[in-house]
């Protein structure tokens, strides 16, 4: 029996820190996203998402309105709200999802087709331009919506609407080659194949990844010309095959280039395609890739895609702190692509990433309140620049309520509301504890409960309520360097296997295996190589990334430094955050400002007190500078 994850039904979230982020989505997030997408919302960027829907349907007098894939944000926020109905049942939610598979059903045509813009706007043009128009990606979310209605919901009726849109789909790119421009469709269909059973399904996703690339050319010879349409919102070259992955094939990549997402999610597919069929060059593709992003293209944060132009990986060590993009899809991106992963093999540096990206880049996307959404996650914004000068304007010092390319938010509450399947997997003899996060979960040896003190304090107790003859094996975060770890209040001292203590024993219910560790504030220095941050220091403790916000230093951020030498301490949160958060705070050195630009002397300093807050809180008091990366001085 291959690695698999634990259903989503089977896990629940019992956390200090996830558990209220979790209520949020139910309680706030999600019904605030489905008002945005009603067009509810006053002041919102306009979404009419759900009005397309009617227009295509013929209920409404109206045009289509939006993105070429602005269908993409009601599947987001359906399968958000699967989820959110497997957390909290809720009657009034229900209906409502079911009145919109109803209405999206009301657009599928005839042959299973299912796409408003080209329903609405351009009948004739189905399927032409497959490399701008986005039509499998939104199929794909659309399958993925279905599947978690399904598997966490137990509403079947968006499943049958997407297998006759499935078989439509296969009917024609089984016959004929095609390759979608922004990948997903893989996803989805492999999620259609474990939520069917319909190995068809399975072998249309390997078609789409086994064919891109093989022809490089392809897009060039297969895309219409059409002077003054820009479906994107911006222009796509069908020469440009680096941008959508499709110039070299999938098995012979070997850097990350390109649009972070369409890199990201055709990773996530190819790591669960690689599971399914135990192909083994395929997954050697993906750790490939996964070495090359995570050692030389990822910022501290676990933020990728450096280039605001295109959206995109550049090259290796290209990591600009205060024009970088960083897009909150792309973390979110990362999860998939390193949950799927751990699909193949239990390894700690997949554990160690889903944890970087949900406690960091993946969570500084949403506002304390769950309200406002970032689109781009930058390590350094000055609001001089920010905004308005060429060059920044896609750095912004604040969340926007929505954005009219709106990717990012319902992306967001889908990994949240869906964390539980991130927790736990298992094969025949092992069950595997990913992230340290209290749940409760029903395994297949037995209910297990985690009660968990992290990421604050570093202390995580398993306890068997069923027991059984399995090994327990627990991801070692790769910031533990010493650690305690007893069974029943006895010490043992089990071998780390790729990032997992595994602990093989006939459990008896009521047994406890219980790990502590201390969470020293961690100094994280860069690659030379990467320029933005020579000299520069970053501060961690356990899994959380700092920064500086100016608000709570007395001196402009660019005047601060931190000596070397010093201790950094941790101390309650700072006024007006979370009370439960963890700051840090050292003595720093201030520079005094002066008139002249330039000068012969080194600026005069002196000494003062530095505050540090976790980097996902950033932007949370009012808007304002911040920084991750502080020059590091080597004494005071
Ligand atoms: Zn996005």
């Amino acid at each position: 029996m291959s690695i698999r994850e634990i259903p989503l039904r089977s896990v629940k979230i019992t956390d200090a820190f996830w558990s209220p982020r979790q209520k949020l989505m139910t309680d706030v997030t999600i019904p605030y996203m489905e008002k945005i997408l009603r067009d509810e919302v006053p002041g919102a960027e306009k979404s009419h998402a759900i009005d397309n829907f009617r227009v295509a349907a013929g209920e409404i007098n109206g045009d289509y309105y939006g993105m070429v894939f602005q269908d993409s944000d009601v599947a987001k926020w359906l399968e958000a709200a699967a989820y959110s109905l497997a957390l909290k049942p809720d009657g009034a939610l229900s209906r409502r999802v079911d009145d919109m598979v109803a209405l999206v059903g009301r657009c599928q045509q005839p042959d299973g087709y299912l796409n408003t813009y080209f329903t609405v706007k351009e009948p004739e043009n189905k399927w032409k331009n497959l490399l701008e128009c986005h039509e499998l990606y939104c199929a794909g979310h659309l399958m993925e919506a279905a599947a978690a209605l399904y598997e966490a919901a137990g509403k079947d009726e968006l499943l049958q609407i997407c297998i006759r849109l499935a078989d439509h789909i296969c009917d024609r790119f089984e016959k004929e080659d095609g390759i979608p421009g922004h990948q997903e469709i893989e996803i989805g269909l492999l999620r259609m194949h474990r939520a069917t059973g319909s190995v068809r399904y399975r072998d249309m996703a390997l078609r789409f990844l086994n064919l891109r690339g093989r022809d490089p050319a392809w897009f060039k010879k297969h895309t219409p010309a059409h002077p003054g349409v820009c479906y994107g919102g911006y222009r796509i070259l069908p020469e440009d095959s680096v941008y959508n992955q499709s110039d070299v094939s999938v098995r012979e990549q070997t850097v990350a280039r390109g649009h972070a997402v369409r890199q990201l999610y055709m990773l996530a597919a190819m790591a669960d395609a690689a599971a399914e069929t135990g192909d083994r060059e395929m997954l050697d593709a993906c750790q490939r890739l996964f070495d090359n992003i995570t050692q030389k293209q990822m910022y501290v944060t676990g933020a990728v895609g450096a280039s605001a132009h295109h959206e995109a990986f550049t090259v290796d060590y290209d990591l600009p702190n205060d024009r970088g993009y960083g897009e909150t899809c792309a973390s979110v991106a990362m999860m998939f692509f390193a949950h799927q992963m751990l699909k193949n093999r239990p390894d700690g540096r997949y554990a160690d990433l889903m944890e970087l990206e949900i406690y960091n880049a993946a969570l500084a996307g949403m506002q304390l309140d769950g309200k406002r959404f970032f689109y781009v996650n930058p390590l350094e914004v000055d609001e001089s620049v920010s905004g308005k000068v060429y060059g920044y304007e896609h750095v912004l010092p604040w969340r926007p309520q929505w954005h009219s390319c709106a990717c990012c938010p319902p992306n967001l509450a889908r990994l949240i509301s869906s964390l539980g399947r991130y927790l736990w997997s298992e094969d025949e003899h092992t069950v595997y504890s990913h992230l340290l996060i209290g749940n409760e979960a029903d395994t297949r040896f037995g209910r297990i409960r985690l009660e968990s003190r992290c990421p604050w304090q570093g202390h995580a107790e398993y306890m068997m309520l069923d027991g059984g003859d399995f090994s327990l094996a627990i991801h070692m975060p790769h910031y533990v360097s010493d650690y305690s770890l007893t069974v029943n209040g006895k010490k043992v001292v089990p071998a780390i296997r790729n990032g997992y203590v595994y602990l093989d024993r006939f459990w008896q219910p009521g047994d406890m295996a219980a790990i502590s560790f201390d969470l020293p504030v961690r100094r994280i220095y860069a690659n030379p190589s990467v320029r933005s941050c020579a000299g520069k220091v970053a501060l961690a403790r356990g899994p959380i990334i700092y920064c500086f916000e100016e608000a709570d230093q007395s001196a402009p951020l660019s005047s601060l430094s931190l000596p070397r030498d010093l201790k950094i301490e941790p101390i309650p949160a700072l006024p007006g955050l979370p009370e439960e958060m963890i700051c840090l705070k050292a003595q720093g050195k201030r520079e005094i400002l002066s008139d002249s630009l330039y000068g012969d002397f080194p600026p005069a300093a002196e000494s003062c007190s530095l505050r540090a807050i976790p980097y996902f809180a950033w932007a949370n008091r009012k808007a304002g500078n911040m920084l991750v990366w502080i020059r590091e001085s080597i004494c005071l």
